[in-house]
């Protein structure tokens, strides 16, 4: 076959297999973008575990008319403009892939006002196979958009959906994610008209056990010790369970840097390091922690769906989690250690 370039709806979609793989997928990416765009309160409205509807509403900037085909094409952000600013991200996206993937594999409706704007414009696209077309609508500022029939016409991707129950709890566990992620967000979830989570915000620090309470539980929030750690400019606070009240599975470990949930080799093995011989063969290290340093200390252009991140100086951020939880810890000795491989 002769090399021949592939047509738009057809690159989207064959993107599409990155970003989305299943329904929570979109969700995790819908739900950035509004936390990105600075919304306070999120409503998110599931169907048949998400295979029939996604919608998220948004308080935040929204989206002006002109941009928003530019907003569902690939490759299209107003999140970097430079390799410059790819070093240094402080966003959540950055790809502009997301909303040109989804819509390419979905029935999408994008609705958005700025607070500049006295109307909202709402954009439909199907498959992405005709033109974008935009027309006025009802909106307060911010943003809906409205994910129906996911999949439709990618009939390989769709067998791949699981049960209703089984999708809705993948998407119930991103949510709890991002919600421990942004803790000043309200964030509403409902399944088929039922509302599920109501995830209120932290007003101020007096209600942070509260909030913590309401997304892992209240084990958790109860045994946890808390900690803040600062070698400036880095920074570590959070929660960790002490090794008698560590869990069995590993269900409760989050780890966030710059805000951005991560599932970090690096980063883990710093923990279960701290605890030691205390956790023994049965428990999991069990935490909830924030890592803050700056954009440009970390590089999270690694992996698409952005679970990986690579630290400038892996060794030194690796110790700093290790003394700043073996100084929280009971029972284990901060100490420096130079020698243990990761
Ligand atoms: P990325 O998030 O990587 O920039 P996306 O495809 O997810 O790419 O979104 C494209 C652009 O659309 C974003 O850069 C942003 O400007 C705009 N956008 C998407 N969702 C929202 C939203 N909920 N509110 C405001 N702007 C949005
Ligand atoms: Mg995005």
């Amino acid at each position: 076959m002769p090399i021949r370039q592939l047509p738009a709806q057809l690159a989207n979609q064959i993107a599409a297999g990155e970003v989305v793989e299943r329904p929570s997928s979109v969700v995790k990416e819908l739900v950035e973008n509004s936390i990105d765009a600075g919304a306070s309160e999120l409503l998110i409205d599931i169907e048949q575990g998400g295979a029939r509807r996604i919608r998220i509403r948004d308080n935040g900037s929204g989206i002006e008319r002109d941009q928003l085909e530019l907003a569902l094409s690939r490759h299209a952000t107003s999140k970097i403009s430079s390799l410059d600013d790819l070093e240094s991200i402080a966003s959540l996206g950055f790809r502009g892939e997301a909303l040109a993937s989804i819509s390419s594999v979905s029935r999408l409706t994008l609705t958005s006002k700025t607070a500049a704007q006295t109307e909202a414009w709402q954009a439909f696209c199907e498959g992405r196979e005709m033109r974008v077309q935009i027309q006025p609508a009802a909106h307060p500022t911010g943003t809906t958009i409205d994910v129906q029939d996911l999949f439709f016409n990618t009939p390989a991707r769709r067998k791949f959906m699981r049960t209703e129950k089984t999708e809705f709890g993948h998407i119930d566990e991103v949510v709890r994610r991002i919600a421990l992620g942004c803790p000043r967000v309200r964030i509403l979830l409902q399944h088929n008209g039922r509302r599920i989570r109501d995830y209120r915000p932290l007003r101020d620090e007096s209600n942070a056990t509260q909030r913590l309470s309401s997304i892992v539980g209240n084990a958790f929030a109860q045994h946890a010790l808390s900690l803040q750690a600062e070698v400036a400019p880095w920074l570590l606070r959070g929660w960790v369970a002490p090794a008698a009240h560590c869990r069995h599975q590993g269900d409760i470990q989050y780890m966030y840097v710059n805000g951005r949930m991560m599932k970090d080799k690096l980063l883990n093995h710093a923990i279960r390091q701290a605890y030691g011989e205390q956790l023994g063969d049965d428990r999991q290290p069990t935490f909830v922690l924030y890592l803050e340093l700056p954009p440009r200390d970390v590089d999270v252009n690694v992996h698409p769906a952005k679970h990986e991140v690579r630290f400038h100086q892996a060794r030194q951020v690796h110790d700093f989690v290790l003394q700043s939880l073996r100084q929280a810890l009971p029972g284990t000795t901060p100490q420096t250690e130079g020698g243990d491989e990761y």
